[in-house]
């Protein structure tokens, strides 16, 4: 299938220099701290000694999602863990990053809240789908296994028309891949079983801010609307 290099996109915007770009960035560091922060001085504050997130939001490094943004949280709302490709290693393959955010997330901080959210135009799942185009990024590759699950079910089960489509199934069957990984990790698996932890797969859509949600009960994504009950990716609890 024709798929684009992601080595060679062209970012969107016109290229500002490194200086400028850094600027602008600690521009924008002054103005938070001489006009957002004293605003929300009472937030700071209560937040200083102590968090209480309401979930666990795992998601993809990519600069276009802002979790706090998509879902209108504060700080001390989400207790976020980025990655390419929003991907949970399966345990005991990897004492990284992402499986200590999960252990500290569930036993120390006691989130009842994991969302797995995955998103339009993912150059990880770009990658997935066209291995040959990180030949030269063998640390990507490798990170990126843990997602190659998703392509071998498209792959051995969909007959894809397009690169959109493809990429559409791959995003979806990634997000399902990870929710699958991310039971494997005892603090998970444990209060699942309790009926303590919830588990949300969610699609992103960066063009029209939609999310999809995966609903374990009708193995199917379903949008994220006002008023209905919130689709969930949750097994039922045995204890
Ligand atoms: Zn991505």
């Amino acid at each position: 299938m024709p798929v684009k290099d992601p080595s060679k996109v062209v970012p969107a915007a016109p290229a500002e220099s490194a200086e400028a770009a850094m600027k602008h960035i600690v521009d924008g560091f002054l103005r938070f701290h001489t006009e957002v922060f004293p605003e929300q001085q009472e937030l700071f504050k209560k937040l200083a000694t102590a968090q209480k997130p309401r979930a666990m939001f795992i998601t993809c490094a990519d600069s276009r999602i802002v979790p706090e943004l998509i879902t209108q949280s504060s700080p001390g709302d989400l207790f976020v863990t980025r990655n390419v490709g929003n991907v949970v290693p399966p345990y005991g393959q990897m004492n990284g990053g992402v499986s200590s955010a999960i252990e500290y997330a569930v036993l120390a901080l006691g989130v009842h809240h994991i969302i797995i959210c995955g998103h339009s135009d993912c150059g990880a799942m770009r990658a997935v789908l066209n291995p040959h185009s990180l030949d030269k990024m063998p640390t990507v590759a490798a990170w990126l296994r843990h997602a190659e699950v998703a392509r071998t079910v498209i792959e051995d089960n969909c007959s894809c028309g397009s690169e959109h489509e493809s990429m559409q199934l791959l995003t979806k069957e990634n997000v399902i891949a990870q929710l699958h990984h991310l039971r494997t990790h005892p603090s998970v698996a444990s209060r699942l079983a309790a009926g303590q932890l919830h588990i949300h797969g969610w699609i992103y859509d960066i063009e029209t801010s939609q999310i999809e949600a995966y609903d374990a009960a009708s193995d199917r994504f379903l949008p994220l609307t006002a008023g209905e009950s919130i689709p969930s990716a949750t097994p039922r609890g045995r204890y």
